[in-house]
């Protein structure tokens, strides 16, 4: 909720209770007009709240509101394409700063070669994050320890780190370690989305760049997640591509609580497959 009090007679903007996932994520407009005449309205998800709890607006006021949603609206998305442009240069800058990762211990952690990521300030293994012409946007940093993170306020979606040269067969995934593994078993390119909400926009940036080739989705299986979100997304992107579905499966396994992706299944059976 809102706390009109908070705020001066005027315009004002801020994050949005049910939806802003940031407090940078400022989608909430807010305009007081009198001590006890205020909206507030996300032009995201409609939220709406009226200082006056119990009073209707007027037909004027819905449409003067409406009209400052739009121009809240642009100016959010001038703002995020400034901000994603500023990520872009800063993340060319690191890469370029970055060495080629021989050893690292993550990728020992994983048991998985570096596949061209590098390795900054001697400790961050680093992993770029291109668009389907190649142009670096954003990059994942993975700590010693496992730890991963994207730089913020940087675009994510429809950006992924390939493995592989595409001929016939493309894997998308999750994970790098995941990407890694089942290029490793396998042979096929890979792009890696970096989680499961980006598997829907990378599978549909690839499916316009490769037309005609087979798509795999390689889900991680979150079978102690209440609705299993990786299969749940890996099936919606193998949908909406026409592309193919490949679970890791852990049948007949000592599988830990941890255990979902083809990373795991590979550390179990020493190699995986993911469907010809
Ligand atoms: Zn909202």
């Amino acid at each position: 909720m809102v706390d009109f009090d908070d705020y001066t007679i005027g315009d004002h903007r801020a994050a949005c209770p049910v939806c802003s996932k940031t407090q940078r994520d400022k989608s909430l407009g807010i305009t007081i007009l009198a001590y006890d005449h205020g909206i507030a309205r996300c032009f995201k998800c409609n939220f709406i709240q009226l200082r006056r709890e119990q009073r209707e607006l007027s037909p004027v006021e819905k449409l003067a509101y409406q009209r400052r949603m739009e121009a809240l609206r642009r100016q959010h998305d001038a703002e995020q394409r400034q901000r994603h442009a500023e990520v872009a240069q800063a993340a060319d800058v690191r890469w370029k700063a970055a060495v080629p990762a021989d050893t690292h211990p993550y990728l020992s952690a994983k048991g998985i070669q570096s596949h061209g990521a590098r390795v900054e300030a001697g400790h961050t293994l680093l992993v770029r994050m291109t668009d389907v012409q190649g142009h670096i946007h954003n990059a994942q940093s993975i700590a010693p320890d496992g730890v991963k993170r994207f730089m913020a306020g940087g675009r994510v979606k429809g950006l992924y780190y390939p493995i592989g040269r595409p001929s016939g067969r493309l894997v998308v995934c999750e994970g790098f370690a995941t990407g890694a593994t089942i290029h490793e078993d396998t042979g096929h390119a890979i792009a890696v989305a970096f989680n499961a909400g980006n598997l829907l926009a990378v599978a549909k940036s690839l499916r316009t760049k490769f037309p005609c080739i087979t798509l795999v989705i390689a889900a991680d299986d979150d079978w102690k997640t209440e609705g299993n979100p990786g299969v749940t997304a890996a099936t919606e992107a193998a949908r909406a591509v026409g592309g193919l579905l490949a679970v890791p499966n852990f049948a007949g396994l000592d599988r830990g609580e941890k255990d979902t992706d083809f990373n795991d299944l590979h550390r179990l059976t020493g190699s995986v497959e993911v469907p010809a």
